[in-house]
């Protein structure tokens, strides 16, 4: 498939699974996942329609924004932030969705520059109080949200999830409706948020069943991540049992 056949039909899922869950026809924004694949690779896919990209390494992505400045897209981070990273973080993108630290949000309000607007940002979750990712649990979420909304030179939009996957769809909608739960809890004590980001290939259409307001998507538009070892197998997959 060439990239506009890739990119039209990953669109077509998103419109149908809106359709089938009684979701507003275009109330979910397609993040394209660029880790790993070639600057141009990421400028055929933004050339065919799409704005939204966001890479998981911070020098990884410099490079590419610098061979890809002359194209208008929007820069999403949403890897694992190290505190002597946040300066490039604050300084090079336009949303940041996988703030896992109250001290992360302090550093990156500290650091946006004054001459750009507000960095838009997600607090990532990790509900399934996984040890090995990263991400606030419900109670810390509470306890830090109302600090972090407050910072200057942050809006915060919403939550960013990545639920262990399973292949059992029942199970991933089970998931997504409880990061939807806590969500909306947040929202019900005033906080002004809109976004919530969940739902990745291999479990796009039950995250939209519950909710998501964005979904990012790597593989299903720029094909498997080639690593030194050959063609990467998925290491957050469990199956089914
Ligand atoms: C890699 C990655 C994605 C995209 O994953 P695919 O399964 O390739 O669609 C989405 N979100 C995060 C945080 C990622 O690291």
């Amino acid at each position: 498939m060439t990239p506009e056949q890739k990119l039209q039909s990953v669109r077509n899922s998103i419109a149908e699974a809106e359709s089938r869950y009684q979701r507003d026809s275009g109330s979910v924004r397609l993040i394209g996942v660029g880790k790993v694949h070639s600057a141009e690779s990421i400028r055929a896919i933004v050339n065919a329609g799409l704005n939204d990209i966001a890479e998981n390494y911070v020098q990884e992505a410099l490079v590419k924004q610098q061979q890809l400045k002359d194209l208008n897209i929007i820069w999403h981070y949403i890897g694992h932030i190290q505190s002597n990273k946040t300066r490039d973080v604050a300084e090079n993108f336009d949303w940041v969705q996988s703030v896992d630290r109250l001290k992360i949000a302090r550093r990156l309000s500290d650091q946006r520059p004054v001459d750009l607007p507000e960095l838009n940002i997600c607090l990532q979750v990790n509900l399934q109080e996984e040890p090995n990712k990263s991400g606030f649990t419900e109670k810390e979420l509470f306890e830090v949200v109302d600090t972090i909304s407050a910072l200057p030179k942050l809006r915060l939009r919403g939550l960013m999830a990545i639920p262990r996957l399973t292949t059992d769809f029942k199970e991933q909608r089970k998931i997504f409706k409880l990061i939807r739960t806590v969500y909306n809890g947040l929202r019900s004590k005033g906080l002004q948020m809109d976004t919530l980001s969940m739902g990745m290939s291999e479990d796009m259409e039950a995250a939209i069943a519950e909710g998501a307001t964005m979904v990012r998507i790597g593989t299903a538009l720029f094909g498997p991540r080639q690593t030194k070892a050959g063609l990467s197998t998925p290491t957050r997959v469990i199956r089914a049992r």
